[in-house]
């Protein structure tokens, strides 16, 4: 017998029209990039996507047809969004920050028809238009006056393209299952692999990001999404604030820590998320120029494991409460939030930290366990550690065009290529990406655990650990430092300060201080090019 209530089918647009409705006046503020801070509000918002919208179908674009974006979080990056997916088009969102072989790439790949792109790219699109084989229309996301007088290329005016359209103009209703979204992994090793977002998934995950043990947001919240749309879609916050109405600032171009402190401080926000490097440079400017956070409660950090270190500090100095993240592309992308449980609340300070620095608990939504080689299920110890599987609503289940091929086991779950430990109280641990575990002496050893550790460490901005290959263990793990600015350090020092913080036989067998540490276009450590370059190293 079915159920007899309503078939609604869950679409991304209403979400932005519950926004529009219930929460219109509450405000949409962005930096640009002409300059300025931009005000705005859901209900403009909406009515600007839908000209989106009819200027897309004016365009010839059909449903299920990608239109991509190469553009930083604003308002008009908004609007392009909702507009896309709400006439039935699959918003591509291509990071800026990959090398243009990539771009390259990834947009022939998915076939956009169309790219919304930002002034700031401007040369970079001029100089990979020769090679994207499928773009129609390039479309600049500015008005008239800043459109540049002499561009290589045949350039629509966003301002000009959707003056014209109607803003009551209807969606197009999809199915629910219809692509909403996609975004390309960072392909690390082999070819960037598309995941194709539905309007289901990216509903589902909204309502489970809302909710008071995730980012827990209501209308009285002021969210910040530093994390990038085009990084897993902002980790969902673009739809979140609307399925909320919330106040939703964003920085725009603006990623460096002066101009987000004044952005938080100015505009009231008071849950804020980005990746772990963003906040390393926060709190080295605010050691420095002080000046506070003003209401932020709340911040939201995955991407890369958090440091004990960046906890206590925000904890301590900023009166700032650290949620860690944990999730992939592949995951829309949350898996599990590091809020305390109950009896996690109950422990004393330095304990609940213990657990604070795990990636958290699985939400609703995300079934998690962890297997051995031959793919048994490992106990929930919080010991013993295994590949991470995960199965859901809102997780893969094949990539765009069918690449890598099957993706799920016979019973339907992804493995996330991370080796973890889950414990008795349900915290999830990432101990390392499989691929970048040491395996010293037939033992593994946490490169993650080990760069946290370090970085706790007095005048150490950031640490990186790789495995150097070694005759008699198999690897040993290298510390790379880089400095904070001003500080010196030592190699002995920081071997004294790990001493009794880890395992005597995880004691790295050498320290570099190094001027840089490379980075993923995620803001992750990229350590298949330590790897590279540190191949011939011989450890003493
Ligand atoms: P990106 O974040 O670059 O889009 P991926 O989806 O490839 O790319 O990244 C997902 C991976 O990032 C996870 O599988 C995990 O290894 C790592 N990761 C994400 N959040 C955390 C976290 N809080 N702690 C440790 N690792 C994390």
């Amino acid at each position: 017998m079915l159920g007899t209530m309503q078939d609604w089918p869950l679409l991304v647009w209403k979400l932005i029209d519950h926004a529009a409705t219930n929460h219109g006046d509450r405000e949409v503020i962005s930096l640009t990039c002409e300059g300025g801070v931009h005000r705005s509000n859901w209900r403009t918002v909406h009515g600007r996507a839908r000209q989106v919208a009819e200027a897309l179908r004016r365009m010839g674009i059909v449903p299920g047809d990608r239109v991509a974006t190469l553009a930083w979080n604003t308002y008009r990056h908004v609007e392009g969004w909702y507009g896309i997916s709400g006439m039935g088009g699959v918003a591509h969102t291509i990071n800026p920050r990959l090398f243009d072989d990539q771009i390259v790439y990834i947009a022939n790949h998915a076939e956009d028809r169309i790219l919304f792109f930002d002034l700031t790219f401007v040369k970079l699109v001029e100089r990979l238009a020769p090679r994207l084989t499928s773009i129609e229309h390039f479309v600049l996301m500015t008005d008239r006056s800043h459109m540049p007088a002499d561009s290589t290329l045949d350039l629509l005016c966003y301002e000009e393209l959707i003056a014209a359209e109607d803003p009551a103009m209807a969606w197009t209703p999809v199915p629910e299952t219809a692509a909403a979204g996609l975004c390309y992994t960072s392909g690390t090793t082999g070819n960037p692999k598309g995941v194709q977002y539905s309007h289901r998934s990216n509903v589902l995950h909204a309502m489970a990001a809302c909710m008071t043990d995730t980012f827990g947001l209501g209308a009285a919240s002021v969210v910040c999404p530093i994390a990038p749309m085009y990084h897993a879609n902002a980790w969902s916050i673009p739809y979140t604030a609307a399925a909320a109405g919330a106040k939703l600032v964003m920085g725009g171009p603006h990623f460096d820590a002066p101009t987000l402190q004044k952005l938080i401080v100015d505009e009231d926000v008071d849950v804020a998320l980005a990746v772990p490097t963003i906040w390393l440079g926060m709190l080295q400017h605010l050691e420095k120029a002080g000046g506070g956070l003003g209401k932020l409660k709340r911040t939201a950090i995955g991407g890369s494991a958090v440091p004990r270190s960046m906890i206590e500090a925000f904890d301590t100095l900023h009166g700032v409460h650290v949620m860690q993240l944990w999730g992939m592309t592949e995951m829309s992308p949350l898996g599990t939030v590091g809020t305390a449980s109950p009896e996690v609340l109950a422990m004393p300070y330095e304990q609940q930290i213990d657990y604070r620095v795990k990636q958290g608990r699985g939400l609703f939504g995300v079934e998690m366990k962890v297997v051995d080689e031959d793919g048994a299920e490992i106990p929930r110890n919080g010991t013993d550690f295994g590949r991470l599987m995960v199965r859901g609503p809102w997780i893969v289940g094949s990539y765009f065009k069918g690449d890598g091929g099957q993706v799920l086991d016979a019973d339907g779950w992804f493995d996330t290529g991370d080796v973890a430990t889950l414990d008795a109280l349900g915290y999830m641990h990432i101990v390392d990406r499989s691929k970048d575990v040491i395996k010293s002496g037939g033992e593994w050893i946490s490169s993650i655990d080990l760069e946290n550790a370090a970085v706790g460490a007095p005048g150490v901005a950031e640490a990186a650990v790789i495995g150097i290959a070694h005759p008699k263990w198999d690897e040993r793990p290298l510390l790379l430092v880089r400095q904070k600015e001003g500080a010196t350090v030592s190699k002995e020092a920081v071997l004294a300060y790990l001493d009794g913080k880890i395992a005597k036989w995880w004691m790295p067998d050498d320290v570099l201080i190094v001027e840089d540490l490379p980075h993923t276009a995620t803001g992750k450590l990229l350590k298949t090019e330590l790897r590279e370059r540190y191949k011939d190293y011989r450890l003493p």
